[in-house]
């Protein structure tokens, strides 16, 4: 099984190197992801500038290709020319810190999978809760997400299908209490601003939002999370709003046609 690995958090970033190890348990693995952070930049791709592209070695992990573009680029560029043949699976992450709710959206971590899934191939993001109380340890957290990458592949994961998998915060050794199927969290984030001012003395403003979600999340990513729970999301692309469609048809009255 050929496996292409990328990430938003940088080729350099722990949680790659991490997988990796853990993924050449299931195949041949090869890394294109980013040349810098890319976290929270979503599903853009570059079109107006290059991508420039160089051989990185992690040590004791891998050689592969960064590109110095967003996460679905890389995935773009690996898939046309990087590869092979296509890969039999996209794996993205893991991602240094928990992709669960509306934070799915801003993603790159989840938007390297989706673009996998445009192309028409198996994906799945993986993606870490930290916590300040808990050393992060993405070996172990590789460990975790392995049986359920496993499962997912054995379960019949299909081309074009996308699963987004959130790790608890889990202290070295320590085990999750299991796996959750969930649905993502819809809450909204309560957003805050700080405001600075530079030497000149000209306003700026700083993201600070902590990122916890509010309101009631039963049965979701996010509280599957929370119960020390592995949360797995399949997720579609399709943002159609099925009920106002469905509602705007009727109000339409069959005039349409
Ligand atoms: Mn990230």
């Amino acid at each position: 099984m050929l496996i292409l690995l990328t990430n938003d958090d940088g080729i350099r970033a722990p949680g790659i190197a991490a997988l990796y190890r853990a993924l050449t348990q299931l195949g041949e693995v090869r890394v294109v992801a980013p040349e810098t952070v890319q976290s929270a930049t979503g599903h853009g791709i570059t079109l107006t500038t290059p991508l420039l592209s160089q051989e990185v070695t992690v040590e004791n992990a891998f050689t592969g290709t960064a590109v110095d573009g967003r996460p679905a680029d890389c995935v773009k560029v690996a898939v046309s020319h990087l590869l092979p043949r296509p890969p039999d699976l996209v794996v993205s992450g893991i991602n240094s810190g928990a992709n669960v709710g509306i934070n799915v959206l801003y993603s790159g971590t989840v938007a390297a999978a989706i673009e996998a899934a445009f192309l028409g191939l198996p994906a799945i993001a993986v993606s870490l809760l930290l916590r300040r109380d808990v050393p992060s340890d993405y070996d172990h957290a590789a460990a975790v997400a392995l049986p359920t990458i496993r499962r997912l592949i054995d379960g019949g994961l299909k081309g074009g299908q996308v699963m987004n998998v959130n790790l608890p915060a889990l202290p070295t050794g320590v085990q999750p209490k299991g796996v959750r199927l969930a649905r993502q969290c819809t809450n909204v984030l309560v957003d805050t601003y700080e405001k600075r001012a530079d030497p000149r003395g000209n306003p700026y403003f700083w993201n600070s939002t902590e990122f916890r979600l509010h309101g009631s999340d039963e049965g979701t990513d996010v509280s599957a999370l929370r119960d020390g729970y592995v949360a797995v999301t399949p997720l579609t692309f399709d943002l159609t709003d099925d009920r106002e469609l469905e509602r705007m048809r009727g109000e339409a009255g069959g005039s349409e046609g």
